[in-house]
């Protein structure tokens, strides 16, 4: 399939269709859901129910607490679990574990990644989702189950959002704040809170003036829609006119909801999401099973790491739409040997099959949307991993409807938001209701996204030692930072496509830290400065960062266009050979029991 026009016609397109969007307020358009719109980040599906604070003494301290209690936290559990570890204590804001999935309950929340390469702990848990991709409902379940099955509620804390974490040196124990006046104490903190917690609001001029109805996608309120996470109809939006704003892939996963049940749906397009085939179907544990052996799931998790990164393997097990695109790159090089198999054949390839992959995503719309005009306006000019790739089979359908409208804004965004409506250009569109599909913080100040600024030995604020950005051992391990733990893929593996492996890792390293340091009867366990600076060394000669072209169309993938260097670009570093030496890397790290660059003391 091709496009009309030649390649260069194309990609020259890429270059108009990018220049539209760059805006030199970068990630400063958006505003925080804070002050006058912190009720946009209340949680509705949790009471907030008054209770005294918990005042610990040194000798009530829990041996781990895990700050975040969504796959990081529970994942770590688990491995601690596994490891003897007894006092595992996870405190979160939300009213249950779960994370993106306690919150994320919008209609059509689904994972993009086959769900069981996604869904973690599966043999452990002896649960089998029963769909290639998995609602949100029965992820917020497993969840639930994985924190039965390893005892996790037991000492849990929940609608309780950490405030402060300081080192107390003379017990060698962090101490908690919370903003329920707690003072919890513990041996070993981790901090995983999610790279994409923080819900953000578009920063439109008029904003707080609509006096309809608003929310995030993140707090779907059900109470005003009706419905429920599952899919039942939206009863409540049945004469109503719904605005959404933004079109990324929450909004992809929703829409096709909201067209069923809303009077009149208007979609505020400011960038279209490339949408490929989701192909959703029911797995056949019969046809399956001789791949599913004693410790299939890790075998799974590395195939389609491999294989998603471009690496080389007998087979595909996982065979979805993120190991499709590299699956055809591979195959150009391997039908090409003239070109040899060095970088330059490999970019070679990869422009190729992006090209090729694009014009196919680009001519779907085509086939689906029947009004020429708003098929147009759905075609993303941009290669597929500029932005995150979105998988749908109901999405493209959702515009035939007549009450559905695609309001395009040829990439300038929703202009102004007035008491009864949306703004484009000279036209208002009056409303009931405006939904902000408007996504999460990236790349903003850390201490923003959690919430905290750890203070460390000596009183020195995680803020300053990372000045520079952030600067560990293994994404991990801070020098200053004592049995303090930071869990996520950055300076680390990386590995985006599926984040939940990147934690099935974490998880264990932290485990076996922890059991080392039990064992030696260790009070403490800090990274060397050395150790420290010499991964930071390996990780920027490295330049492997998470997203970052600059050719791309802006988005928080190119931390929206603006330049990545310097603080910014430190966050963003990944291992220098890729997530799958990554995960063999650190793996041979822990099991060695040498614990290189950690002194525990
Ligand atoms: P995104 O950040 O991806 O999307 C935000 C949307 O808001 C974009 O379409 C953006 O346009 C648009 N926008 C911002 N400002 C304006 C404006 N002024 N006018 C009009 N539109 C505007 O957020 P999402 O919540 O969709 O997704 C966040 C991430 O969460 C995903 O990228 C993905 O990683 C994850 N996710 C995963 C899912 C899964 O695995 N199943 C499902 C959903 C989300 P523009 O593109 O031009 O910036």
């Amino acid at each position: 399939m091709t496009d009309p026009g030649t390649l260069d016609e194309v990609h020259r397109r890429y270059e108009r269709e990018r220049l539209k969007r760059l805006r030199p307020d970068g990630n400063d358009q958006y505003v925080a859901a804070e002050g006058v719109f912190a009720h946009y980040v209340d949680d509705p599906h949790t009471p907030r129910v008054e209770r005294d604070p918990i005042i610990e003494s040194a000798s009530d301290a829990v041996d781990v607490a895990f700050i975040g209690g969504g796959f990081a936290g529970l994942l770590t559990g688990a491995a601690l679990r596994q490891a003897g570890i007894d006092r595992v204590r996870l405190i979160d804001k939300g009213g249950d574990v779960g994370g993106t999935w306690y919150w994320n309950r919008y209609p059509g929340a689904m994972c993009d990644t086959a769900s069981l390469i996604y869904l973690p702990l599966l043999e452990e848990t002896g649960y089998l989702p029963s769909e290639k991709y998995t609602g949100g409902a029965d992820i917020l379940e497993h969840c639930r189950r994985i924190a039965r099955h390893f005892d996790l509620y037991r000492d849990a804390v929940f609608s309780t959002e950490v405030t402060g974490l300081d080192w107390d040196d003379a017990d060698r124990q962090w101490v908690i704040s919370t903003d329920r006046g707690d003072h919890l104490r513990a041996r070993h903190v981790c901090v995983g809170t999610g790279p994409l917690h923080k819900a953000k609001l578009p920063g439109i001029p008029g904003i707080g003036d609509f006096t309809g109805h608003s929310f995030h996608t993140s707090r779907w309120d059900y109470s005003y829609t009706g419905g429920d996470p599952r899919g039942a109809p939206l009863t409540g939006l049945a004469n109503r006119r719904v605005g959404i704003i933004g079109t990324g892939a929450t909004a992809v996963q929703c829409v096709p909801h909201l067209a069923r049940s809303a009077g009149e749906l208007y979609v505020f397009q400011r960038t279209p999401s490339s949408i490929d085939v989701r192909a959703n179907r029911t797995l056949d544990y019969d046809e399956l099973a001789p791949k599913m052996g004693p410790g299939w799931q890790r075998r799974w998790l590395e195939n389609f790491t491999i294989l998603q990164t471009g690496g080389i393997a007998d087979e595909d097990l996982v065979m979805d739409g993120w190991t499709d695109i590299s699956q055809r790159i591979r195959d150009r090089v391997l039908a090409n040997p003239e070109r040899g198999f060095g970088p330059d054949a490999m970019l070679a390839a990869y422009h190729e099959s992006d090209d090729e992959k694009m014009a196919e995503i680009r001519s779907r719309v085509d086939s689906i949307v029947d009004d020429p005009a708003t098929a147009d306006a759905l075609k993303p000019w941009y290669r597929q991993l500029c932005k995150r790739p979105c998988f749908h089979d109901e999405y493209l359908d959702s515009f035939n409807r007549p009450n559905v409208h695609l309001v395009d804004t040829d990439g300038r965004g929703v202009e102004r938001i007035t008491e009864r409506g949306v703004m484009v250009g000279d036209v208002e569109f009056e409303l009931d209701c405006i939904i902000y599909a408007s996504g999460f913080e990236v790349g903003t100040d850390f201490q923003r996204r959690w919430g905290f600024d750890p203070v460390g030995r000596g009183d020195q604020l995680l803020s300053d030692a990372w000045a520079e950005g952030m600067s560990t051992l293994h994404g991990m391990h801070v020098h200053g930072f004592p049995n303090l733990f930071v869990i996520g893929p950055s300076q680390a593996a990386n590995l985006i496509s599926n984040i939940p492996h990147n934690l099935v890792e974490a998880g264990r390293t932290v485990a076996a830290v922890v059991a080392e340091a039990e064992r030696l009867g260790a009070e403490t366990v800090e990274v060397t400065a050395e150790a420290e600076r010499d991964w930071v060394e390996l990780l920027e000669s490295g330049g492997r960062t998470f997203g970052g072209d600059p050719s791309c169309t802006p988005g928080y993938y190119n931390n929206e266009g603006q330049p990545i260097e310097g603080a910014t670009r430190r966050g963003m570093l990944g291992y220098p050979t890729g997530p799958v030496e990554y995960f063999r890397y650190i793996e041979a790290w822990r099991e060695s029991g040498e614990f290189a660059g950690l002194v525990f003391d």
